[in-house]
């Protein structure tokens, strides 16, 4: 019934979730990169349209609202939120009585600029499991939050320009939030600064910001994506401080990789008791797994649920790597 290449094919439906090249007609939870693929036509929110739309253009959108059933494609269709970024969805198609749902990539904790996720009860369960080893447990979001104002404080206190690495959909909106919150001024990439003037569409404000000047940033806090720290941006940038915002922060090689001062576990994705309360209160009969470690799966048999990889692309990973930041998570 399931089918994984490039992406998850519904046989039955005819319905590809996610799908990593074109394909006739695909949901898309939300407008990352590696999920987001111009398909001849897309089933998403009306956010993760916009974003698209931003990213690569106009598409054929089939837009469908946050619980709101629809027949297509000879199944029940519902999208629900996330909480991974704005516009960011799961899916529940329901095809001769059995319940399958999509999660997308997630996250449980509250965020301050994506709608909380909600977890419905399914026979199949399909879930991304970046994190899915115990060692990643992050902190309390309010703990994070200071972790950032206390990395801003101590950069501003020794004279020195803050700089923020953080994705530019999603997680760089939610640092936005949190330090603008704190009366922060913002200096942002273009890129960010583009995607929260989308945000701002959607109702999402923000305090204080503005696109990135380098001869403006006395008092001010910079936030600019990942790729950028080995441009001429941040290298000419004298006398900076810099901190890389991502789940990964847990292992301690993150540093050294992006050459930064600190590292800080902001995540968009699930930790792995989240991962572990979803499938609990999800009640499945049957876990696969997508974007994780083999130990993830490995977890889930041994507390009695039947699980399984939809595809093994992840094998013999069990920590960061260089690898692992090449493709999918590096948006985590
Ligand atoms: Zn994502």
């Amino acid at each position: 019934m399931i089918d994984f290449e490039n992406g998850i094919h519904i046989k039955e439906t005819g319905l590809w979730l996610d799908a990593r090249r074109k394909a006739d007609f695909c949901f898309v939870s939300h407008a990352h990169t590696d999920h987001a693929v111009r398909h001849a036509e897309i089933l998403c929110t009306r956010e993760t349209a916009r974003l698209c739309e931003h990213r690569f253009g106009k598409a054929k959108f089939n837009i469908l609202e946050y619980n709101r059933p629809k027949r297509l494609k000879g199944a029940k269709v519902q999208l629900f939120p996330s909480g991974h970024v704005l516009g960011g969805a799961q899916i529940l198609i329901e095809k001769g009585g059995t319940r399958i749902v999509y999660t997308g990539d997630f996250k449980l904790r509250r965020s301050l600029t994506a709608k909380k996720a909600e977890i419905k009860k399914c026979d199949i369960l399909i879930m991304e499991s970046t994190f899915g080893l115990p060692r990643y447990l992050f902190p309390h979001p309010r703990e994070v939050q200071a972790q950032m104002t206390e990395f801003v404080k101590d950069a501003q206190a020794k004279e020195r320009i803050p700089v923020f690495l953080a994705y530019s959909l999603g997680k760089a909106q939610e640092a936005m939030k949190i330090l603008s919150n704190r009366g922060f001024k913002l200096s942002l990439h273009g890129t960010i600064y583009n995607i929260a003037k989308i945000y701002e569409e959607f109702g999402i404000k923000f305090r204080d910001y503005q696109l990135y000047q380098a001869d403006n940033l006395e008092g001010r806090v910079v936030i600019a994506p990942p790729a950028v720290m080995r441009s001429g941006m941040i290298e000419n940038m004298p006398r900076k401080r810099t901190a890389i915002l991502t789940g990964w922060a847990v292992d301690p090689e993150v540093k050294d990789y992006y050459g930064v001062d600190e590292a800080i576990p902001l995540s968009d994705h699930a930790d792995f008791s989240e991962l572990f309360q979803y499938v609990k209160i999800a009640r499945p009969q049957k876990v696969y797994t997508v974007h994780g470690f083999p130990d993830f799966v490995r977890f889930l048999r041994e507390e009695g649920f039947d699980a399984e990889p939809l595809k093994e692309s992840t094998k013999a990973k069990t920590a960061f790597s260089k690898e692992l930041l090449t493709n999918y998570e590096l948006f985590a």
